[in-house]
């Protein structure tokens, strides 16, 4: 049997009594309960479920099948004549401004632009309409929160009435109707006529106000994101506290706000150019330190330091601006970092050995991974051996290629 809706009777019951009718257990093993009659709004039109309590028992979803509302609940629910059903009277209240929120700003685009709304969303904290058009402008979006709040504050009646086939031509509907029987429209006189089996307040003045967020493209049309009622003061109460918060770390009022942050991303960047020009210069010291201590190696120069902890990029940077500084010189750096190895192997121009072909023979040590060119070749492998003993292979595979 069909159970009987409260909501539609009086969409202000929050707590009312109900003989249950089931206690039962439904296929994914939830347990359910089936009242004669309920205020509990079941999942729908696009509005979320109710919760509350039947008999102190927790009700965590509502969902109505084949015309009886299933009321799924934390633990089954013994059998007896009256049970003392509860509304979670703030999330439904919650859901009445945001709903009928929507229908005033969807209104509103339609009444000024044509923009219509395909589609909407209530979410948990932000909801959404999808209006059909592919630009909206700052202007339009001021617009249309500007009328939907004036709409709000004249505190105009929100009718529901049930309606036949016949009485449905009276009506000039925002959209069309998506069912043909039990068709209950939503009505604010003069303004908007609606199809929905949502709970609204009585009048627009309940839903307080509407604020517009922001707005993207979603595919061929806008997505204008949107709060109502107690959420536009949770709203401005989160973003105070992190402009509060903003205007004690930059020291600047909120209206100075946006300069202060610019001035301090523009400053890090100029001290990012510092910090490399200064690194840089850091390098070419410690490069001529470098080549200064060079040992005598065969008819060259031989540069092999093993260092701990150094990015890849500085050692890089090191063997290159060895090799561009002095003539005849090979340069070995090795760098240990936790249980890894990194090498790098450079040369001047005028030494005529492959660095490539010597790193490729020892990376198989290591189960390393590498190359580079002729002149400059890095890789990176396990610490299986100590660097000293990969030092000297590098040595004897450089002694092998030499010509
Ligand atoms: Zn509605």
């Amino acid at each position: 049997m069909a159970t009987e809706k409260l909501y539609y009777q009086n969409q202000y019951i929050r707590s009312f009594t109900a003989k249950l009718q089931k206690s039962e257990k439904d296929e994914q093993g939830r347990f359910y309960a089936v009242l004669d009659q309920t205020a509990f709004y079941a999942t729908g039109g696009g509005q979320p479920h109710d919760t509350g309590t039947i008999n102190d028992v927790k009700v965590i979803d509502v969902e109505e099948v084949d015309g009886e509302i299933h009321h799924y609940v934390e633990k089954p629910l013994e059998m007896q004549n009256e049970c003392v059903c509860e509304i979670d009277w703030n999330r439904r209240f919650d859901h009445m401004q945001q709903h009928s929120g929507q229908h005033i700003l969807s209104a509103a685009f339609d009444h000024l632009f044509s923009y219509r709304t395909v589609s909407f969303h209530l979410g948990q904290e932000i909801c959404t309409i999808d209006i059909e058009t592919e630009n909206l402008s700052e202007d339009e979006a001021f617009q249309a929160e500007n009328f939907a709040n004036s709409i709000i504050l004249e505190n105009r009646p929100i009718e529901a009435k049930w309606v036949s086939e016949d009485e449905l031509e009276k009506y000039s509907l925002r959209k069309e109707l998506s069912v043909s029987e039990n068709m209950r429209l939503v009505i604010i006189p003069d303004f908007d006529y609606n199809g929905c089996g949502g709970t609204h307040p009585k009048s627009t003045g309940e839903v307080s106000t509407v604020k517009i967020l922001h707005w993207e493209k979603q595919k061929k049309n806008i997505r204008v994101y949107f709060v109502s009622g107690n959420r536009v003061i949770q709203q401005l109460h989160e973003k105070h506290k992190v402009i509060q918060s903003l205007m004690t770390i930059l020291s600047a009022p909120q209206e100075k706000l946006e300069e202060a942050a610019y001035r301090v991303l523009q400053y890090s960047k100029e001290l990012e150019k510092n910090i490399d020009d200064l690194k840089m210069k850091l390098l070419g010291d410690e490069a001529n330190v470098l080549i200064n201590g060079a040992q005598e190696f065969n008819t060259h120069k031989l540069i092999k330091v093993i260092f701990t902890n150094r990015p890849m990029a500085e050692l890089q940077q090191l063997g290159k601006t060895i090799i561009a500084n002095t003539d005849n010189i090979v340069v070995l750096l090795l760098n240990e970092q936790d249980k890894k190895i990194q090498l790098v192997c450079a040369r001047s121009n005028d030494v005529n050995i492959n660095m490539n072909k010597v790193i490729k023979q020892i990376l198989p040590i290591i189960n390393g991974k590498g190359g580079g060119s002729d002149s400059v070749a890095q890789g990176g492998g396990d610490q299986t051996i100590a660097s000293e003993e990969i030092m000297n292979e590098l040595l004897k595979s450089i002694n092998q290629n030499l010509d």
